[in-house]
């Protein structure tokens, strides 16, 4: 799960790293009265959206007056804002923060991932912050610093010292910074995240270091402890096709085929998926209804790929063992009688209740065209698909 950047800031603030004061804002007027009660001449006006690459596209902007921060936010607030990371759709501004000016002596860069080779949480810090990190990490990569932190000890001050120095963090701050090292790797163990990341994180001309920005993904398998983490949750940043998946526990990513899979098991949709690909077609989701679909489930997954513009086919592919080929085919039945079932469907069942499965498929009178093993099922919705278009 990601937050936004103001949501992040008060999670570092509660762990003792130093952000600029700010306001988060929802409409031109909440930025103006922000911007009074923050006080001093210069503000920015950031765009709030769960993607990075803002500055570059519009959505960071300097004020220098009240007015001009009431001309920001008009012009921010509501725009397309088109970056790197949100696709050439862009995503809408529906939420601004109102932050102090900072002064900006240097942009070193510092953040937290899972790194799967080592299998330990390593600690990222560059003297390279800024805007052009991804291209510093593409062909300057001995400019990133990397410690791989004992989960026995946690982020050393030998290890924290020692990065704050390969950064080159001057000598009257570095004890500062081994402080936020060290706060950003509790905050980062503490909250079961993901990915923390500070970017830029800023030398003032008083020597002090503070969070510019900061992101965070958290772990959505540990979110049930962290109730207040769930409560920053903006479903206006998700794909509206995973929320509706997530209220009925489906486990849902929308991709960029054709082809809807709906497939019981992670294991086997992972292999439809890989087998579709092979055929020369390409997956529109990733859909795992899981062991013990009701029929209302697998009614539901079936309306939220049918509500995709894109769709070309559907292959169905179900291994029955705990979940009933029955079920399954009942849930079809009952999909394709709410909505319209405007594309071919390929079936391929096995397993439990099998024949009664395919009974009930094949009294429903639907178009259905079935396949035996998981070979034929995807030659036959590629086939399907391409057919479709
Ligand atoms: P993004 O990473 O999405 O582009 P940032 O929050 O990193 O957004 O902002 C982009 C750039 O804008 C920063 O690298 C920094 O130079 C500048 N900036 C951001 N916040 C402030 C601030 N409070 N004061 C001064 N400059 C800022
Ligand atoms: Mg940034």
């Amino acid at each position: 799960m990601k937050i936004h950047e103001y949501q992040a800031k008060e999670i570092l603030r509660r762990y003792g790293v130093a952000t600029p004061r700010g306001v988060p804002a929802f409409s031109v007027d909440e930025a103006v009265k922000a911007a009074e009660s923050l006080g001093g001449k210069v503000w920015v006006v950031k765009a709030q959206i769960h993607a990075g690459g803002r500055g570059k596209g519009g959505g960071v902007k300097l004020a220098r007056s009240i007015d001009e921060v009431r001309a920001l936010a008009g012009g921010i607030l509501g725009m397309q804002l088109v970056t790197h990371q949100t696709g050439p759709g862009g995503q809408k501004v529906r939420r601004l923060l109102i932050e102090e000016g900072a002064d900006i002596a240097r942009e070193l860069y510092v953040g937290m991932v899972v790194d799967r080779g080592s299998q330990k949480v390593a600690l990222m810090a560059s003297s390279e912050g800024g805007m052009d990190i991804e291209e510093v990490a593409a062909r300057t990569p001995e400019k990133i610093h990397k410690v791989f932190v004992d989960p026995e000890l946690g982020l050393t001050d030998a290890e924290a010292e020692e990065a704050a120095h390969r950064i080159g963090v001057p000598e009257a701050s570095q004890a500062e910074a081994v402080q936020l090292f060290k706060n950003l790797y509790r905050c980062y163990m503490e909250t079961d995240a993901s990915l923390a990341e500070i970017n830029p994180l800023i030398l003032e001309g008083n020597g002090h270091l503070k969070a510019l920005d900061a992101k965070f993904n958290f772990d959505s398998n540990a979110l049930f402890r962290h109730p207040e983490i769930v409560a920053c949750r903006d479903l206006d940043e998700e794909d509206p096709a995973e929320v509706e998946a997530s209220k009925y526990d489906l486990s849902y990513i929308s991709l960029d085929g054709d082809i809807g899979c709906l497939v019981n098991g992670a294991g086997l949709a992972m292999a439809t998926m890989d087998v579709i690909k092979l055929y020369g077609g390409s997956p529109a989701n990733f859909l795992d209804v899981g062991g013990g679909a009701s029929t209302e489930k697998v009614t539901e997954a079936f309306k939220i790929m049918l509500r995709n513009p894109g769709l070309a086919a559907i292959l169905v592919n179900i291994f029955g063992g705990i979940m009933k080929c029955d079920v399954i085919a009942a849930g079809i039945v009952a999909a394709a009688r709410e909505v319209k079932l405007g594309v071919p469907l390929v079936v391929r069942m096995k397993g439990t209740n099998e024949d009664l499965g395919k009974q009930i498929l094949k009294e429903s009178g639907l178009p259905i065209i079935s396949a035996n093993n998981m070979a034929e099922a995807a030659e036959k919705v590629v086939a399907a698909a391409k057919g479709a278009k």
